[in-house]
């Protein structure tokens, strides 16, 4: 057993399975009666992406938004859904919401060109930034699972309460799920605040901090 594999059994999660372009165990992903299967490779992905009609979702976005970043990273941050900007450039976490990540990210010396990939649960806009419906978390479920699955990220970073009530499969509350390791379909996953939030709540920066700095400290026990 590796030293990687020594601490993630000590933090009660192993077995893990990392294995890059294998499938993911089912675990905390909404039951999928989805018609898409899910894409084996980044070419299946980014095609089936932006020809997907799976959910009413397609038929008022500008243009769908997959992800960006490093398709080799150690990190994952996965936040709600696209906004009005990222519908309008294809590119997640490029408006307000987007500088104060990159501002977070930079505090730990991290970007998200390098070593850091950021995508959403949904990869449509839901009109008037109204919170995703359950049936289009469910059909939009196999483009995340193919993404994690193709990344195979150390760790992932659920921002906010709809990414880390999605992903842990739970309705628990930020606060009670903060500043503990979880695991999404093996991968440890750290819950945080969205930034969108943090920029209408200031005080909770601190604590968005005290997560980084937790997060930070995981990585680093994880290498
Ligand atoms: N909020 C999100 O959750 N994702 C984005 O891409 C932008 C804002």
């Amino acid at each position: 057993m590796s030293r990687r594999e020594e601490i993630l059994a000590e933090m009660g999660l192993a077995p893990i399975w990392r294995l890059r372009r294998k499938s993911l165990p089912e675990q905390n992903f909404p039951e999928e009666k989805s018609p898409l299967t899910t894409p084996t490779g980044w070419i299946e992905l980014k095609q089936a992406v932006p020809a997907c009609t799976a959910c009413g979702l397609h038929k008022s976005r500008t243009r769908t938004v997959l992800g960006v970043g490093d398709e080799q990273a150690d990190w994952m941050l996965i936040g709600e859904a696209p906004g009005a900007e990222e519908d309008r450039l294809g590119e997640p976490f490029v408006g307000q919401a987007g500088k104060l990540l990159d501002n977070m990210l930079a505090a730990i010396d991290l970007n998200r060109g390098a070593n850091v990939y950021i995508a959403n649960v949904l990869k449509c806009r839901p009109p008037g930034n109204r919170n995703p419906e359950p049936e289009e978390v469910e059909k939009c479920s196999p483009h995340l699972r193919a993404q994690i699955e193709l990344i195979a990220p150390k760790l992932i970073l659920a921002m906010g309460r709809f990414a880390a009530q999605t992903l842990l499969g739970t309705d628990a509350s930020i606060a009670s799920l903060r500043g503990r390791l979880h695991a999404h379909a093996g991968v440890p996953l750290i819950v945080t605040y969205h930034p969108a939030y943090l920029l209408r709540n200031l005080p909770d920066k601190a604590k968005a901090w005290e997560d980084l700095v937790f997060a930070r400290k995981t990585m680093a026990s994880l290498r």
